[in-house]
């Protein structure tokens, strides 16, 4: 069986098992249908991360990074190494790259200037974008990871593939979509959240909306647990090293994230946060005051309520790390990529377009904001 990565592991902190394949560990049971779904009994911390098809995963996202690869030239499409030297020019002009693991020479599809900077924080957050399918507003889940210091985007992936996968990986709508909360309290929501996480089928199983393609069209719709274990894999092998890590309010998320930089967190030296915001006036300046903890959901998280003027935050940390850093913890890459996002026609029109196309969209947009903030940083 191929099991390059691993997908299905112990996913809690503080266990000695966390990030650890089937393979390693003799304190696994599996299957176990004690929750109504195949899951992976981990007997020493007691938790039961869903069974995923690892063949099927492994076979989708070896697809999914080699065609990452080859087109951006950040690390080998074969190997997956990350350590490239420049490798003369092929007859038209372009750039040609060898991987010094493997040998391995290709020309990336994207010449780009440059290395891409180590971010000192990871900020990640989910959007729900309209495409045209079988019919309209169909919804694609999106992933936008940024450089939470400097904002420009690290990494953007939908749960739209071209490639061709198992069924176990598919999305199924089953017609009933999780409310939406924007409108509540920041602390409610937060509570609201976490009971939503619960009534999922499996934690991880998030029902957000009819994404049924064009009929014959090309590719697939992929569950969001599994774009998102494909999305952390390449910001994993860009920068492995990335301790500071900030994503929104989603279970699936922290499950990926902990699974993807698993030996970081094993031996704590990584940290990761879940973020909520309220943001009513994004001109103030005022230093972040703490207000309270509390404490949320299943787990019991401790939540810090954090106040600015009219604005509020609640931040949780999911594994230990520094408490100061809470002050400093943020969505406003994200925020402000999104808002920008929104006035881009191009975008806005995504309704009209098919899942593919608004995909393409995204990661051509990402680039354009990228470039504006080299060329005006100041403006940021
Ligand atoms: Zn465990
Ligand atoms: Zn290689």
């Amino acid at each position: 069986m191929l099991t390059l990565f691993t997908i299905n592991t112990c996913k809690s902190f503080g266990c000695r098992n966390l990030g650890l394949p089937i393979s390693a560990s003799a304190d696994y049971n599996w299957p176990d249908f004690r929750l109504g779904f195949p899951a992976l009994h981990c007997r020493a911390c007691g938790s039961y991360p869903p069974l995923f098809d690892e063949q099927q995963f492994n076979e989708w996202l070896s697809v999914y990074l080699r065609t990452y690869a080859s087109e951006n030239g950040h690390f080998c499409p074969e190997c997956f190494c990350q350590k490239t030297i420049c490798y003369g020019h092929n007859p038209r002009g372009t750039q040609r790259v060898q991987c010094r693991m493997c040998r391995k020479v290709w020309t990336p599809k994207q010449q780009k200037p440059g290395k891409i900077v180590l971010p000192e924080r990871i900020e990640t957050v989910a959007l729900i974008v309209p495409f045209q399918g079988n019919s309209t507003e169909q919804k694609l889940y999106v992933l936008l990871s940024f450089d939470a210091v400097r904002g420009n985007v690290l990494h953007v992936s939908t749960n739209f593939t071209q490639h061709d996968m198992g069924e176990t990986l598919r999305y199924r709508w089953r017609g009933i979509a999780e409310p939406d909360l924007l409108h509540s309290d920041i602390v409610q929501r937060v509570d609201m959240r976490e009971a939503q996480f619960l009534h999922r089928s499996q934690f991880d199983e998030i029902q957000y909306g009819s994404a049924v393609l064009k009929r014959n069209a090309k590719g697939a719709m992929l569950r969001p647990v599994i774009a998102a274990h494909g999305h952390f894999r390449v910001l994993n092998i860009l920068f492995p090293e990335v301790r500071i890590h900030i994503i929104s309010h989603e279970s699936f998320l922290r499950g990926a994230v902990i699974t993807v930089w698993a030996d970081l967190f094993r031996q704590r030296e990584g940290e990761l946060w879940f973020i909520e915001e309220e943001i009513n006036d994004s001109n103030i300046y005022l230093p972040w005051e703490f207000q309270r903890t509390t404490q949320h959901g299943w787990w019991q998280g401790q939540w810090q309520l954090w106040a600015q003027g009219k604005n509020r935050k609640m931040v949780c940390p999911l594994t230990g790390g520094d408490r100061g850093n809470a002050k400093t913890l943020s969505l406003t890459a994200s925020r402000y990529f999104i808002h920008w996002l929104y006035q881009q026609p191009k975008f806005t029109h995504s309704t009209q377009l098919s899942a593919g196309r608004v995909t393409q969209i995204l990661l051509s947009l990402a680039q354009d904001y990228n470039d504006e903030l080299i060329t005006a940083p100041s403006g940021y």
